[in-house]
């Protein structure tokens, strides 16, 4: 069984991510930051893969949080093969995110870099920022509206 996290700063999208790729509504969406805490697991098939999706709670939220998530994020990632790892260029980096950059290169996995929200090719003008976090090429997609999962899953395997 093939395990991938799914890691960001609060309120990008992840737990959207993660129930759009699974196909249900197992994680809560919300529009304040910190909803999940503890780690969330979930099967999808793609391709020939089974795949073990994780949705983890937002990283440096700066709350009374950050550190047990960070924690629980740790922990599931010692298993995972991979880690998309989710931002919200709509929205703009903020310093959370490059938090989140300098933690991944710390643990060593491979990382698909995904910009979400791009529920439209008008919104691509917000693509450009991510590349300075340092994983090459960001993937648009958008959690809601279903765009780019294929690219994003083909990603996600050629690591597998
Ligand atoms: P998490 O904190 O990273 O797990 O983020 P959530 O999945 O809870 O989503 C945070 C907010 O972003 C919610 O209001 C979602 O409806 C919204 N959201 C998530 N994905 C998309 C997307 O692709 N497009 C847009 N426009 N909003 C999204
Ligand atoms: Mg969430």
């Amino acid at each position: 069984m093939h395990k991938v996290a799914i890691v960001g700063r609060p309120n990008v999208g992840k737990s959207s991510l993660f129930n759009r790729l699974i196909g249900r509504r197992e994680a809560v969406v919300a529009d304040f930051p910190g909803v999940t805490r503890d780690v969330k697991e979930g099967v999808m098939l793609y391709e020939n893969h089974r795949i073990v999706l994780m949705d983890t709670g937002g990283l440096w939220s700066g709350d009374e949080w950050e550190a047990p998530i960070r924690e629980k994020a740790e922990m599931a990632m010692e298993d995972a093969l991979a880690v998309i790892f989710v931002c919200d260029p709509r929205e703009g980096l903020s310093a959370a995110d490059y938090e989140v950059a300098d933690w991944l290169r710390r643990l060593n996995l491979p990382v698909v870099l995904v910009a979400n929200k791009i529920d439209s090719l008008k919104h691509d003008v917000y693509l450009a920022e991510l590349w300075g976090l340092g994983f090459g090429e960001p993937l648009p997609v958008s959690a809601e509206h279903a765009r780019g999962l294929d690219d994003l899953m083909d990603r996600v395997v050629s690591h597998l």
